[in-house]
């Protein structure tokens, strides 16, 4: 199993880094990929087949999702080399709706079908999904709308991916983290949540307490805004965890 971020910045792509994407592939069976925020089908163009995935949404915020309606574009529509069949979608009990109007050709209450091209399950909360040799538990977190943090199990090695989506801190939270091999963990607020909005994201220090409350391995903080200050980021979530600690970065792999 292999992980690439293909873009982890903040709320907003920025240069050189696309929004939230995260590429989780195998040797002999399609990718899982993990939110397609805006930028990441180009990075994910670079690194294999854009059809040969299935897609895991988090939540729909415009910096988890926008790149959805593009990636339907190029499944239907690549003269050479379109999808050649069907996909499974994951994301919100509202995804298709939401998505079909993201990707509807214009009419004003326009939605698209994706059914030709995705099969789509909702998440629910605690319910574990199945695709190929990874078990996929999705975990409600808290943030404002409808979303879910991922416990990415490969069944055959017993390797784990967790991944917060967008979340405050909540001790709650430890089961989706627990043990795992590497925890993709949101760290918006930069060195600490003093000040800001509740049940919206998390700290840098917070990233780091649920790591070491969840005894992870490896600990890469992401979903850091452009105009934050990482160094702080980083230090503050090192003053809670003592495992091994990574500033996530586009095109990053962990070969698990
Ligand atoms: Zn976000
Ligand atoms: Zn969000």
């Amino acid at each position: 199993m292999k992980l690439t971020i293909l873009g982890c910045s903040g709320s907003v792509p920025t240069s050189g880094n696309p929004a939230s994407g995260y590429l989780v592939s195998f040797p002999d069976a399609p990718s899982i990929v993990m939110d397609l925020g805006p930028g990441t089908l180009a990075a994910l163009q670079d690194v294999q087949d854009p059809c040969d995935a299935h897609v895991a949404l988090t939540h729909l915020h415009a910096d988890h999702c926008m790149d959805f309606p593009s990636l339907m574009v190029w499944r239907r529509f690549h003269p050479y080399a379109p999808a050649k069949g069907r996909n499974f979608c994951f994301g919100p009990s509202y995804a298709p709706l939401h998505l079909g109007r993201l990707s509807s050709d214009g009419q004003p209450d326009g939605v698209d079908d994706m059914s030709d091209t995705f099969a789509f399950s909702p998440w629910e909360d605690g319910v574990e999904q199945r695709v190929d040799d990874v078990a996929i538990t999705p975990y409600r977190t808290i943030h404002p709308v409808e979303t879910y943090g991922l416990r990415l199990r490969h069944t055959e090695t017993g390797k784990i991916i967790a991944y917060t989506a967008d979340t405050a801190f909540d001790a709650k939270l430890v089961p989706l983290a627990q043990d795992a091999d590497v925890l993709l963990a949101e760290a918006a607020w930069g060195a600490s949540s003093e000040g800001k909005a509740e049940k919206m994201h998390m700290s840098g220090a917070e990233a780091g307490r649920l790591a070491q409350l969840a005894g992870v391995s490896t600990l890469v903080l992401v979903h850091l805004q452009p105009w934050g200050d990482a160094a702080e980021t980083v230090a503050a979530a090192r003053a809670e965890f003592d495992g091994e600690l990574v500033l996530g970065k586009p095109g990053m792999v962990i070969e698990l």
